[in-house]
Order: C-alpha cells, then sequence, then structure tokens
C-alpha cells in the first residue's frame, strides 16, 4: 500500500491549492468539474479506508463550489475533519490565512 502520510500531504496540497486558484465566478462547467473531481477522488484515493471515509464525509457535507471562497473554507474543513480524527491541530478556515498558506504565502 502507498505511504499515507505521503500521499496525504500531497493529495491536501493538491486540493487547497486548487481550491486557492479557483475562480471567483465559476461557471457551470467549472462547478460541475470541481465537483466531479471531488467524488472522484472520494472513489479512487489510494488509502482505501480513507476514501470511504471522506466519501462519507462529502454526503454529509457536500463540496461547496459556488466561489474561491466557499470552496477554500470547505476544503479547510473537511481537512479538518480528518485532523482530528488523526489528533493532529485544526486549521483556522479563515480565507485570508487559507491564502497565506496556499496562494500567497512566503514560499510565492
Ligand atoms: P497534512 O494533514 O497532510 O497537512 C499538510 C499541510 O496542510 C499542513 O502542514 C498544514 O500546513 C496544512 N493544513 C493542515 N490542516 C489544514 C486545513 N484544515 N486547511 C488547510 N490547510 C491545512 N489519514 C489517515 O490516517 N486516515 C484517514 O482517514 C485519512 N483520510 C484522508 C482523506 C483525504 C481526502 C486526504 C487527502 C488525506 C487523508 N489522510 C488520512 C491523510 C492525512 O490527512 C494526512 O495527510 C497525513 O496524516 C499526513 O499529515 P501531515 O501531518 O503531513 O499534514
Amino acid at each position: 500500500p502507498p505511504d499515507r502520510e505521503e500521499l496525504g500531504t500531497h493529495s491536501w496540497t493538491l486540493l487547497h491549492t486548487m481550491a486557492a486558484y479557483y475562480p471567483e465566478q465559476p461557471t457551470d462547467e467549472q462547478r460541475t468539474a470541481a465537483r466531479a473531481f471531488i467524488d472522484s477522488l472520494s472513489k479512487l484515493y489510494a488509502c482505501t479506508h480513507c476514501a470511504e471515509h471522506f466519501r462519507e464525509e462529502i454526503r454529509e457535507d457536500p463540496p461547496r463550489v459556488e466561489s474561491r471562497a466557499a470552496l477554500s473554507v470547505w476544503m479547510c474543513k473537511a481537512h479538518n475533519r480528518v485532523n482530528s480524527m488523526l489528533g493532529k491541530p485544526e486549521f483556522e478556515c479563515v480565507l485570508e490565512k487559507l491564502d497565506r498558506r496556499w496562494r500567497t504565502g512566503e514560499a510565492h
């Protein structure tokens, strides 16, 4: 099986970065694509029990694809649910902080 930690860190990088650069006013096609991407990930993620858990999460709290801010905060909350399950610190899901980490941070 894949290294769950390594797969996780890199997957979250992809997901939060995608949300950070998602359009402010996405077209219907972009909304559909975002939903489909997250739905596919929840079915194909290579940590199968993580995928199963993620599917339950998105069933209870479906992805918010109406704007960059909504998707960024939704992704943060989804990640926080995994953090809390694993005993990891929670991230404050405020757009300004998310942008600093995933969009405009010092590394850029
Ligand atoms: P990660 O949790 O990978 O975080 C990477 C970086 O993201 C952090 O350093 C921090 O800067 C930033 N960050 C942290 N929290 C947030 C947030 N809420 N919003 C924005 N940025 C944040 N592992 C399991 O053991 N069981 C599971 O069921 C499980 N489910 C997963 C489901 C998905 C969809 C994904 C992508 C991963 C899952 N993982 C699961 C992996 C787990 O979430 C971690 O990625 C892994 O444990 C490595 O943790 P880490 O300490 O390197 O930091």
